[in-house]
């Protein structure tokens, strides 16, 4: 999410994404974790190859949690909270430009983007809020 430029899978995962985006920024600033596939990926869900349940994916999503209990100073597992707040945000942002929250990222076919987005301060990010 700290990342998300529009750019995606299709059409409906980047409307939905921009949907959710938009909710954050407007105000609803706690999103619930869950370990399985979560509303980002609800567009994608139809299709039988879909990469969402994979096991590659459970361990991303393990690594960024780890991650983020060391930032954030709460447990980051099945239905726990987290306040997006501007302050919150920024944490995340410097925490990802400086590399310290990205082992998640080792091998994904979109680190250059990222990298980038990252380095132009997420300036490029649909995420407005912060
Ligand atoms: S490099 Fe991949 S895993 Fe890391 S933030 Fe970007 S899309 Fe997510």
């Amino acid at each position: 999410m700290l990342t998300f430029a529009g750019k995606g899978y299709s059409p409906e995962f980047i409307s939905n994404f921009d949907r959710i985006a938009g909710l954050i920024a407007s105000g609803a600033q706690s999103v619930e974790i869950v370990l399985a596939p979560d509303d980002i990926c609800a567009p994608l869900l139809g299709d039988p190859t879909c990469h969402c349940r994979n096991a590659s994916l459970s361990e991303r999503d393990r690594f960024a949690a780890e991650a983020l209990v060391d930032l954030l100073h709460q447990p980051i597992d099945q239905n726990a909270k987290v306040h997006l707040t501007p302050e919150i945000l920024a944490r995340m942002r410097a925490a990802f430009a400086a590399g310290t929250t990205r082992k998640a990222c080792n091998g994904c076919q979109w680190s250059p983007t990222c990298d980038g987005i990252a380095r132009d301060s997420f300036r490029e990010t649909r995420l407005l809020c912060g």
